[in-house]
């Protein structure tokens, strides 16, 4: 009978497990733990050997390693691998910590292998020794429950969550197992990249400063890239204003865009409609700038300044003067 956790950690960084999966570490080790089951990890893509130490030092019972410079970007040989790795595992929860490979392949395992799969999961808990999940849903107005009945493997895809993994020791017992894959003939393969996955990205940064419609024109967001830059953040945008083009694509905040648990998140001129929540609601503080006192912002808010932004932001990168707007 299946039994276990396996977190997989697909293209993982040359330089450790990176953030996203350290969270899904940290929620594949709480609920191995609640189920008093094993936790496996399955690492996969080109350059692994760092990845797959910090696992084994976070406390993974058995590591699954998969490596070939095939696994280094979306495809069938990737889509392979980690069915493999799955089959091979048995496991009764897969966890595919957040990033696109949690939207692309997690439903795509569980087709392969009879099971089921949730994406966009932020907390995974075991009740009378079912599997439950929660996720957002109808734009992040509402969160849904779902249970896993099917018999297959219940993979997980998440969505950023502010648990902390196992802190790492050198001395743990980790059993290794190599497995080779067969390379297999791409029917798509991506002709150029349109993000640059290894520079900053804004799931990853500590602080968000993030403008809406209420910096009135595009020139005014320079002031919160200014802000975010002395903060040492990044700076973030309502999808009203990415449309308009005063704000990049990857700046996005919310449902359709990125989902970012910063602990500060600065939303200056933001009205806070749902769709924008369900982006940043999940950061450990949260600061509204919003000349309306009635605007929703206000509800999600560990501290508001009912104020006009055009005055406020000025006036923090002020207090900050180490870092000016032409650097
Ligand atoms: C399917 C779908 C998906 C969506 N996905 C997203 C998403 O991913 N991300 C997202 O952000 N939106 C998304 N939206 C859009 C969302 O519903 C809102 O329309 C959008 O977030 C509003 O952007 P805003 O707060 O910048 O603008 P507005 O709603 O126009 O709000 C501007 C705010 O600025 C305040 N203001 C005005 N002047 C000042 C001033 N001088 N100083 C301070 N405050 C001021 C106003 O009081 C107001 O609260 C989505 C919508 C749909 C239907």
């Amino acid at each position: 009978m299946a039994s276990g956790v396996l977190l997989l950690v697909t293209r993982p960084p040359s330089k450790g497990l990176g953030k996203a999966a350290r969270e899904g570490f940290a929620v594949a080790a709480k609920l191995a733990a609640e189920l008093d089951e094993e936790l496996s990890c399955a690492v996969v893509g080109e350059h692994i050997d760092a990845a797959a130490n910090e696992a084994a030092e976070r406390g993974a019972v058995s590591l699954l390693l998969l490596s070939n410079s095939a696994l280094s970007a979306p495809g069938d040989t990737l889509t392979a691998a980690v069915t493999e790795a799955v089959r091979t595992t048995d496991p009764r929860v897969v966890i595919v910590p957040r990033g696109p490979d949690a939207l692309e392949l997690a439903p795509r395992i569980a087709i392969r292998l009879g099971g089921s799969s949730v994406t966009g999961v932020t907390e995974v808990r075991a009740n009378s020794g079912e599997i439950e999940v929660v996720a957002a849903v109808f734009g992040g107005a509402a969160r849904a429950v779902y249970r896993f009945t099917a018999n297959g493997p219940a993979v997980i895809g998440m969505a950023p969550v502010l648990l902390e993994p196992p802190e790492r020791s050198a001395s743990r017992d980790t059993r290794k197992f190599i497995i080779d894959i067969p390379v297999i003939e791409e029917r798509v393969v991506i002709i150029e990249p349109a993000l640059d996955v290894e520079t900053s990205r804004i799931e990853d940064a500590r602080v968000v400063v993030s403008g809406g419609r209420g910096l009135g024109e595009s020139e005014n967001f320079e002031l919160i890239r200014t802000l975010a830059l002395s903060l040492g953040g990044m700076p973030g945008a309502s999808r009203a204003i990415v449309d308009d083009g005063w704000a990049i694509p990857s700046e996005q905040v919310g449902l359709t865009g990125a989902i970012v648990t910063p602990d500060v998140y600065v939303a200056a001129g933001i009205s806070g409609a749902s769709q924008h929540m369900a982006g940043c609601s999940n950061a450990r503080v949260i600061v509204a700038i919003n000349t309306d006192r009635d605007a929703p912002i206000f509800r999600y808010a560990h501290f508001g300044i009912v104020d006009d932004c055009l005055e406020v932001l000025p006036e923090l990168i002020r207090l900050r003067p180490e870092v000016s707007t032409s650097e």
